[in-house]
């Protein structure tokens, strides 16, 4: 037997490695699997380099957990390592680089440190933050020479034994004794849970334990003719050594496509909208598979459901800074040897090649947009109301995918019909120019609460756009800033003259000055002013006689502050701003320049309630009111 201490430049580490790398001990079972699939690949590339001749045999990774014995135990049939190997890998490498991770990582504040630790960078050495003892038993794949097995063992300090041990099998065996405050990776479930986290997509097989299942027994059936079954007990395999990110696009179906989905979500029932398929070799690596989720209101409970991997060995699900932001909503895979993953989020969100994988994923989703667009527009049409939220999102926040989704964001009118931007700009050049030659773009954010003022627009041949989704008001502001010479105005927000201004809409007026004067003085009576503003227009007979407008600019700093983001954030509640419009031309008001008190105060108060109900805001006791009253004309 040889002993030795493992040469120590600065202090010891183990301590260090056991106590502050304390928040993802978890991650010691992703480090020894994937140094045994490393292992595992390295033998099967020798056989097919023809430099390793034998019988490759079974390759599957065995992970074993002993309770009795409080042992982890990983085995694997890879390349193996002769004596001179562990001294020089594990001894000497392995340490100096664990070393080096754990120097790095006292010089980080916690919040940094978390975020690296759950990445690659501590090896073989994160299997001291579990255990008391590790002892590693290995066989090199090499004939003849200094070839004999030899085991390693180390309880945490410095010091280190190895021994000359008869081992027929080539590979290697790691098997961990769990320490007092770990016992509970020793429980089959927190195990078997943790090997799917990590491993679930490994390219080598992975056992651990066995799994009952029920399979017919062939040729016997029982009374009712159903074949009879027994209960057969399987290896239970971790992992899908193949995942279809992997695959070729054009080899890959729609079904394969939702069949992984449920896979890599076995929790979620909706199927994906569909998917977008990422292969890129040039200038980095990087494959994967995004898919558009069905969404709801809540979609902020969405995100970080996009996994991230190396080598198909899963690193992290937060991945933000390496997929732009409004794609994060999104679900599935990015596998790229090429992100750097021991580094923490700063550096990663500032790292060159991060941000060129980011805009390069941007760049693809929008193509394949466009080419859903381009290839069956009415499929597209079909799910926009879907997918309109990450086109939004990803319009408001990223001038580049504005730029490419000019092509293929549509918009909706009231009656359900979709157009490009160019398309739409079109269909209202003619009728919608103000007399600045403004285009004017009439909008709807409520189809059943405006319906009358989607009426006075279209009946004037003017067409309204259905802005309803959550990112609307938003998306609005955003497109009034890109478009030239054009404004966007909601339908209840003033009336249809002065939402499109043109020269010949200018009515005279039936009412001279001190008719409305007097008039004006009966409705200040009457109504809320602290709620509304009062306006006299001269709109034409067929308008309503009195109407509820909301004035655009302080409603949108209404919706921002909601929404949070926006200019308006942190002011708190802003007041409603309503205007009540008078139309003096409507023979209602103007019959009232002859009548006395008693009947103004009577008509008005009943116009003004069902102006108010026409918009939803007549409550309460007024509401009552107003149906007492009414009951009684019947
Ligand atoms: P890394 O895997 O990043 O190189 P590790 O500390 O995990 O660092 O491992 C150090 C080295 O030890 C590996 O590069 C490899 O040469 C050797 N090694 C570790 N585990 C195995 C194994 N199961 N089979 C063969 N060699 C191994």
């Amino acid at each position: 037997m040889q002993k030795g201490s493992i040469e120590v430049k600065t202090e010891n580490i183990f301590p260090i490695i056991k106590k502050f790398l304390y928040s993802d001990h978890e991650i010691f079972l992703r480090e020894l699997v994937s140094n045994a699939v490393d292992a595992t690949q390295k033998i099967k590339t020798l056989a097919t380099s023809g430099q390793f001749k034998d019988e490759l045999g079974d390759i599957t990774i065995q992970v074993e957990v002993d309770k009795k014995k409080k042992t982890i135990t990983i085995r694997d049939r890879g390349i193996g390592m002769t004596q001179d190997e562990v001294e020089k890998y594990i001894n000497q490498i392995a340490f100096s680089s664990a070393e080096e991770f754990v120097k790095k990582f006292k010089t980080k504040t916690e919040a940094e440190a978390n975020a690296i630790i759950g990445h690659f960078g501590l090896g073989f050495y994160s299997s001291f933050m579990v255990s008391e003892k590790v002892t590693l038993r290995t066989k090199t794949y090499k004939k003849g020479g200094s070839t004999k097995a030899v085991q390693w063992e180390c309880d945490g300090s410095p010091e280190y034994t190895m021994t000359e041990i008869d081992k027929k099998d080539r590979g290697t065996e790691v098997v961990l004794h769990i320490d007092k405050e770990n016992l509970d990776f020793l429980e089959e479930y927190k195990l078997r849970e943790l090997l799917t986290k990590y491993c679930k997509f490994l390219p080598v097989p992975i056992q651990f334990g066995t799994k009952k299942e029920q399979e017919p027994i062939e040729g016997e059936t029982d009374k009712d003719g159903n074949p009879k079954t027994k209960t057969i007990e399987k290896p239970w395999m971790i992992n899908n050594t193949s995942p279809l990110w992997k695959k070729a696009p054009s080899d890959s179906t729609d079904e394969d496509y939702k069949s992984f989905y449920r896979e890599l979500y076995p929790m979620n029932f909706d199927e994906p909208l569909f998917q977008i398929h990422l292969n890129v070799d040039y200038p980095f690596n990087l494959t994967g598979i995004l898919y558009f989720p069905k969404v709801k209101h809540n979609y902020e409970l969405q995100r970080n459901k996009i996994q991230l991997y190396c080598n198909q060995v899963f690193v992290t699900d937060s991945v933000e800074g390496i997929v732009p932001d409004f794609l994060t909503m999104l679900h599935g895979v990015i596998d790229s040897p090429d992100i750097p993953l021991n580094v923490s989020r700063s550096f990663l969100q500032s790292d060159q090649n991060v941000k060129k994988i980011s805009s390069h994923i941007s760049k693809k989703v929008a193509d394949k947009l466009e080419d859903l667009f381009k290839k069956d527009r009415e499929n597209f049409e079909k799910k926009w109301d879907d997918i309109k939220i990450f086109i939004q999102y990803g319009m408001i926040s990223d001038p580049k995918f504005y730029e490419r989704a000019e092509k293929f964001v549509l918009l909706k009118n009231t009656e359900g019909k979709f157009f490009t931007l160019e398309e739409y700009e079109k269909h209202i050049e003619g009728q919608q120019k103000d007399k600045h030659k403004k285009l004017i773009y009439l909008y709807s954010s409520n189809k059943e609460e405006q319906f009358g003022y989607i009426e006075q627009a279209t009946s004037r041949g003017y067409d309204v756009l259905l802005m309803d989704g959550v990112l609307d008001s938003h998306f609005v502001n955003t497109m009034e800033q890109k478009l030239k010479d054009a404004g966007f105005a909601r339908v209840d927000s003033n009336t249809i003259e002065k939402l499109i201004e043109k020269d010949d809409t200018v009515l005279p007026s039936k009412l001279d000055d001190t008719q409305k004067e007097s008039i004006k003085e009966a409705f200040e009576r009457n109504i809320d002013k602290k709620q509304f503003e009062l306006a006299f227009e001269n709109l034409s007979e067929s308008d309503s006689p009195v109407m509820i407008t909301q004035n655009e600019f302080m409603r949108r700093m209404k919706d921002m502050s909601v929404l949070g983001g926006g200019p308006m954030m942190g002011l708190g509640d802003l007041p409603d701003s309503y205007t009540l419009v008078v139309n003096a031309n409507h023979p209602s008001i103007s019959k009232l320049a002859d009548a006395d008190d008693a009947e103004r105060d009577s008509t008005i108060s009943q116009l003004y309630d069902l102006a108010r109900l026409s918009k939803n805001l007549l409550k309460g006791k007024a509401l009552n009111d107003f149906i007492q009253r009414n009951l009684t004309r019947l």
